[in-house]
């Protein structure tokens, strides 16, 4: 069967992060996806993750505790247009992951934002090694929601082919805005 947003986000990420990797969780939330790329990268590698909520970053270090896997991980409780201070301008990614909207259970007023989602992605793609990928589920049934969206959808459509790859996946028979799955891949160094 065809996999869903989710089950395909991680299908992409696991294709390519290989143990001693450096990678990014945009988004941390309930942890989901933050234990999946510490599990990834192993005790050699390292996993930065962002959240504005105290909340998701306290439940998810707990997580990680009780893993064992916080040696391979920083949480920041700050959002991810902080990224360029976070990770020195020689620091390489070898992959991202963003999932857009509010947390589930949680305030749905606190949500990810047109502008600082676009500050985050413009800085993480230059930091992407070849091969790398940043991989953003955007949901928008919410409030704000469509503002996200068309922003996001309208910045990756101008990034250039000869350096990036930019897939979308949406099931488009769906009702209720299904996530799209954007996929962006770094093709070769761009040119100076
Ligand atoms: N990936 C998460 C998981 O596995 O549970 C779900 C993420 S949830 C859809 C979106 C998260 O983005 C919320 O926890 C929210 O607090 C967070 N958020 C909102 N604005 C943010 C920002 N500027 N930087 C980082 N996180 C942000």
């Amino acid at each position: 069967m065809l996999p869903t947003a989710l089950h395909y986000s991680h299908q992409l990420l696991r294709e390519i992060i290989v143990p001693g990797d450096t990678v990014i969780d945009g988004t941390v939330g309930n942890g989901h996806d933050t234990l999946f790329l510490a599990d990834l990268v192993g005790s050699q590698g390292h996993v930065y993750g962002f959240d504005i909520q105290g909340q998701a970053i306290d439940t998810s270090q707990q997580k990680l505790i009780k893993a064992g896997l916080t040696a391979q991980t920083t949480l920041l409780h700050q959002g991810h247009e902080t990224i360029p201070q976070v990770l020195d301008d020689h620091v390489t990614v070898k992959a991202a992951i963003f999932n857009l909207g509010y947390l589930p259970q949680s305030d749905k007023t606190i949500i990810t934002k047109k502008e600082t989602t676009l500050t985050a992605l413009d800085s993480l793609l230059p930091k992407l090694v070849v091969g790398g990928r940043v991989i953003i589920v955007i949901y928008y049934g919410h409030e704000g929601g469509e503002i996200e969206k068309d922003g996001v959808l309208a910045f990756v459509k101008t990034i250039p082919q000869q350096d990036y790859n930019v897939l979308s996946y949406q099931f488009i028979n769906q009702q209720n805005n299904p996530p799209i799955l954007i996929a962006i891949e770094r093709k070769k160094a761009s040119h100076p």
